[in-house]
């Protein structure tokens, strides 16, 4: 089948199964003319895991009106040019307290209206995976504490992100595991500081329906999408 109509399917199915949960096409392993095509078909938001590839495709695609999702590990020093993709939406993986104070301290550099972020969370403990570490609830008051002092900043908090566990034989009853732990952080917080509305992302490929069922407001899909063999072969 085309490409693109091989996309259009994909994408009309995955709409239709996750109804009003927003949908961002993880198009990190997939080119701009893929990304194009999903656009034309209704899809805005995509999510990327470099900067470099998101600065590559972002002036590839400046035509198009869609939103930028930054979904990965970011290091400190690329900050600045994240900051400066035209049409940056969300910033998804803010894995540290250190990589917040950085964050707010270069929030002059943010080219479009304003950046939300995410809080990424390391719900399966394992130890290759970033985030917060919910056995140490300090660190995850202290940038509660530093949020609630820049509530006005156009780089503001719109929730916590987490990904299923990746290691493991029971990988749908640890994935729901992980999102329950998401929710029970999100009430922690919310009990302990005066924060806005907190969203939920967490959701891929593998695991999206239990994180659906767990009551995410965000999936990050990027496999099912865009994988390049036809689903029915
Ligand atoms: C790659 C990636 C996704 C999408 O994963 P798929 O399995 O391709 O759907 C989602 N979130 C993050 C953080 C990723 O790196």
């Amino acid at each position: 089948m085309e490409r693109r109509e091989l996309l259009k399917i994909r994408l009309q199915l995955l709409k239709r199964e996750i109804r009003e949960t927003n949908l961002v096409a993880v198009s990190k392993n997939t080119d701009s003319e893929s990304i194009r095509f999903a656009f034309e078909e209704g899809q805005v938001d995509f999510g990327e895991n470099r900067v470099e590839s998101l600065e590559e495709k972002s002036i590839e695609l400046e035509d198009l009106d869609l939103n930028w999702h930054f979904i990965g590990k970011l290091q400190s020093n690329k900050i600045n040019r994240l900051f400066k993709i035209p049409r940056l939406k969300y910033i998804h993986s803010v894995d540290s307290l250190k990589l917040l104070e950085h964050l707010y301290k270069r929030v002059d550099q943010i080219s479009s209206q304003r950046v939300g972020f995410f809080l990424q969370v390391n719900t399966s403990e394992e130890a290759e995976k970033s985030g917060f570490c919910i056995k140490n609830y300090d660190e995850l008051a202290a940038a509660a504490n530093l949020i609630s002092q820049h509530l006005d900043s156009k780089f503001y908090l719109l929730g916590l992100m987490t990904m299923g566990k990746y290691r493991t034989d029971n990988f749908e009853e640890d994935a729901r595991l992980c999102f329950k732990r998401l929710n029970a952080v999100r009430s922690t917080l919310k009990r302990d500081f005066e924060l806005p509305d907190l969203k939920l992302s967490m959701g891929m490929s593998q695991d999206y329906s239990m994180a659906i069922e767990e009551g995410t407001d965000f999936v990050r899909i990027g496999t099912s999408i865009f994988k390049p063999e036809d689903p029915r072969d």
